[in-house]
């Protein structure tokens, strides 16, 4: 117990104590980071034992975590994390490259990496006593805190864009958390969560807000870590890991769980990172092109809802993620998307749009030679398919509809021969 130190400010270096009751750092808004103690850590735990555990979420690395497991064991919050890591042969031949795996995280209990975060923060506030957590979301945070919420007996309010795909919407609504969409986008929910959570004294999950997220996220590290760095002895500066951006707090995520191996001297180096955003939601992308940390807000009108971000709220770890580890920012034309969803749809992963971006971000990588013949890779499948049909129907075209007779199937069958 007590692994947790307290917080470093990203940006100003500041440290505060694990009391600190604040969000970002009072001094310059920076994000705040998670001390670990890491020498306790090494003195309690080891790689063999986590390894050997059989606890089948991200649980299984509580001892790398700042909090303790909260119980509920046979609950959905047991069922965050530990997800599959799928290699696909044929397209990795394709496309010329040592190894491809996919890392599925549309298998989490709601469908996406966002439980992880969840999953976490409900451990944090039954720490604290926060009786209500309150998120803003575009729709998969707001899932994820309302799935785990209803699942442990907490209380969730949760601000998202009337515009979140209604399969988003629905979940939210099921799991019986107080939902209220507003008429805005993200950043502006963003905003209205923050100033309700100061008002009502509520606990707030805010990606790229609160510290903890990142804590969860990181654990989507360990799992590359476990699953291909030692499950099949791919060296770290041989390894690729592909991740799409909004906020920026996923991929910080990740970069903070290989940096918390490094510390531990479990790994020699970091994996290099590289984020992928739409070109329609590019502000971290623009940084790092520019060789900057400032961040410049964008007007985001990418039909990926998930990565459809003005003001990337993690976006100076976001960069560092990508420098810090030797990658790189891609932005891709919403239209590859699209394509993107066909083509993983076609190896047996149904991917939502933010998802498809990691991996069309990939592809473009290989083909501009950042990624070359010996190299193996990881792409992020953030989120499940199955929270935004229409844009995989937008992908895939309308299905064919026939009279329910043998003739009919006939001509068909014959039609598809003729256009092959
Ligand atoms: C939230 C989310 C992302 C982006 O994560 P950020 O931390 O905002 O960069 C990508 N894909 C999916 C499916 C998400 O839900
Ligand atoms: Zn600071």
């Amino acid at each position: 117990m007590h692994k947790f130190l307290g917080y470093r400010c990203s940006l100003c270096g500041k440290e505060y104590a694990p009391d600190f009751a604040g969000y970002t750092c009072p001094e310059d808004h920076g994000n705040l980071t998670v001390r670990l103690d890491i020498e306790k850590i090494q003195a309690q735990a080891d790689l063999e034992s986590i390894f050997a555990s059989n606890e089948k979420s991200l649980w299984r690395y509580e001892p790398l975590l700042p909090v303790q497991d909260p119980g509920f064991a046979d609950t959905p919050l047991h069922t965050a994390g530990w997800t599959p890591t799928f290699r696909f042969r044929q397209l990795e031949k394709t496309l010329g490259i040592g190894a491809l795996y996919v890392k599925d995280e549309g298998r989490n209990p709601t469908a996406s990496f966002k439980d992880r975060a969840s999953a976490i923060l409900i451990a944090r506030a039954k720490e604290i006593g926060a009786k209500t957590i309150v998120t803003a979301s575009t729709g998969n945070a707001g899932a994820a805190l309302a799935g785990m919420a209803a699942a442990t007996g907490w209380h969730a309010v949760i601000f998202a864009p009337k515009s979140a795909p209604p399969a988003k919407i629905s979940q939210l609504l099921v799991f019986g958390s107080d939902v209220i969409l507003v008429d805005g986008n993200y950043d502006s929910a963003f905003d209205l969560s923050v100033q309700a959570a100061d008002r009502y004294g509520w606990y707030c999950r805010n990606t790229g807000y609160n510290a903890f997220t990142v804590e969860g996220k990181k654990t989507g590290a360990y799992e590359i870590w476990e699953q291909v760095i030692a499950g099949k002895n791919v060296a770290p500066e041989q390894l690729a890991v592909f991740v799409s951006v909004g906020d920026g707090n996923i991929i910080s995520g990740i970069h903070k769980g290989f940096k918390d191996l490094v510390e531990l001297g479990w790994i020699d180096r970091c994996p290099r990172i590289f984020g992928i955003q739409s070109e329609k939601s590019a502000a971290v992308y623009n940084a790092w092109a520019a060789g900057t940390e400032t961040i410049v807000p964008v007007s985001a009108t990418t039909f990926a809802d998930s990565i459809s971000v003005d003001l990337p709220r993690d976006g100076v770890r976001a960069v560092r993620a990508a420098t810090e580890s030797g990658g790189a920012y891609l932005a891709v034309p919403d239209e590859t998307i699209y394509e993107g969803i066909s083509e993983l749809g076609k190896y047996g992963v149904f991917a939502e749009p933010a998802g498809a971006t990691a991996y069309v971000g990939m592809r473009k990588a290989v083909r501009e030679g950042l990624i070359g013949a010996d190299d193996h890779v990881v792409v992020v499948n953030t989120g499940s398919g199955m929270k935004d049909i229409r844009s995989a129907m937008v992908a895939t075209g309308e299905a064919t509809v026939i009279e329910p007779t043998l003739d009919a199937l006939e001509k068909l069958l014959a039609k598809r021969r003729s256009a092959r």
